[in-house]
């Protein structure tokens, strides 16, 4: 049976430090689905279209890795994937604390699947999309974040 991963998230944009944990991911699965969560209340910042569009061009030489979108539950569209494992990174102990209750009730809805956590590589762990968005929204480079150019805000 191929493993096969999901990483979710917002990747809203996706970074460096994404891109590090789906590479390392690789090593450890078949196949790895980047799975662009869409259900959030809360607004893009970036399209989910473009960001999947930009994604999907890094690894259009990987036949390993997919990326799509999905609504609901990710325990659910894990189980629609047939994918047995949750892969997400930790950059720190909040990020730990917060995963922790996730990763449960995710196992609740889907007896089974394992949540597996990657430590962040040591020169990535300050990269945050949230500081990506802030520097990006006035103006600043964030080149230095991000595996693809992101075109400049349209004002
Ligand atoms: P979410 O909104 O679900 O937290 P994110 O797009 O912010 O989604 O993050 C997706 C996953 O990537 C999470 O597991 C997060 O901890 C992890 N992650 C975010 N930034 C980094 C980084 N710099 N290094 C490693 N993992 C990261």
């Amino acid at each position: 049976m191929p493993r096969t991963a999901l990483f979710p998230g917002s990747f809203d944009p996706f970074t460096n430090g994404h891109l590090d944990i789906v590479q390392r991911g690789l090593a450890l699965f078949d196949h790895v689905i980047i799975a662009i969560g869409t259900n959030s209340s809360k607004q893009r910042y970036l399209p989910v279209e473009q960001m999947q569009g930009l994604i999907a061009g890094l690894f259009e030489d990987e036949p390993r890795v997919s990326v799509q979108t999905f609504k609901g539950l990710t325990a659910e569209f894990a189980r629609e994937k047939g994918a047995g494992f949750l892969l997400r990174g930790l950059r720190n102990s909040p990020d730990f604390e917060y995963e922790k209750p996730i990763a449960y009730g995710n196992q609740h809805i889907n007896t089974g699947l394992e949540t597996v956590f990657l430590l962040t590589s040591p020169t990535l762990g300050a990269i945050s999309s949230t500081i990506i968005r802030d520097i990006h929204r006035f103006g600043g480079n964030v080149d230095a974040f991000l595996p693809y150019a992101l075109p400049p805000l349209a004002q």
